[in-house]
């Protein structure tokens, strides 16, 4: 079992020194880890903290172009993006979405609402529900639906965390992940999953994906925590994308 990709890796273009370490750090571990495939995904543009900052993302593909040329590793440039309402927007417009290679998505208390309205309806009720870890059914079939319009309005490629800080049905999502490519992230730092879900999801046929989430270089490639969840729950192979194999990034529009 060989991992050949670690797909969301932070660095210091996440602002306020959010990522440790420079795209060329994390590139050059890759490597050594013995990695095919590396992906730079810093938080998105409405993260109030951590976002990443529009200008510089042309900065950031050149610099990726140079070191595609040093290192023997192919090298990705995605984000992850934020859920900013209930209706399923994110932090980049459609024309934004070109930018990237793929799209990761995810949820984050400090990724800013869309409206007002959005923080009142959607942001707080759930970040009270977080702290006093009481969900009515109401929210969590909110929050499940917010991810699912998500998904069909995007080019999402793989969700991040799943289930945390934001109580979903994730299998529920997971069966709208299979109609437009979407993958699932088996998070090295967060991962929210009961062994039901991941035995419903991997029933359905859920393309898992494992990644570290590194903020510092030296994890960029630590996915053992995913890797243990597979093995545990006896997840097949073939259902991992980054498992003895590349993943592709597809996604398609569905009604
Ligand atoms: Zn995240
Ligand atoms: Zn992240």
């Amino acid at each position: 079992m060989i991992l050949f990709g670690d797909y969301h890796t932070h660095t210091k273009y996440s602002r306020n020194h959010h990522g440790k370490s420079t795209i060329e750090e994390n590139v050059r571990v890759a490597v050594e880890k013995g990695l095919k495939e590396i992906g730079i995904t810093e938080h998105g543009f409405n993260h109030v903290f951590f976002g990443v900052r529009r200008r510089n993302i042309k900065k950031m593909r050149a610099e990726i172009e140079r070191l595609q040329k040093i290192y023997p590793i192919k090298i990705y440039l995605g984000i992850e993006a934020n859920l900013i309402s209930s209706e399923g927007d994110i932090d980049l417009t459609e024309e934004e979405q070109k930018w990237f290679d793929y799209v990761v998505m995810g949820y984050h208390t400090f990724g800013l609402p869309k409206s007002a309205k959005e923080y009142f309806n959607f942001f707080r009720p759930n970040s009270k529900a977080y702290k006093k870890n009481k969900y009515t059914k109401e929210i969590i079939e909110a929050n499940t639906m917010a991810y699912i319009k998500a998904i069909r309005k995007n080019r999402i490629n793989i969700i991040s965390h799943l289930g945390s800080k934001m109580k979903v049905d994730p299998v529920k999502i997971a069966k709208e992940c299979l109609k437009s490519g979407t993958m699932i992230e088996l998070n090295a730092r967060r991962l929210c999953f009961t062994e039901n879900e991941i035995q419903d999801m991997v029933k359905l046929g859920t393309t898992f994906i494992l990644d570290s989430d590194a903020h510092i270089a030296s994890n960029v490639g630590e996915c053992n925590r995913g890797i243990n969840c597979v093995v545990k729950n006896n997840i097949p192979q073939s259902q991992v994308a980054n498992l003895d194999k590349l993943p592709k990034f597809v996604w398609r529009k569905y009604e």
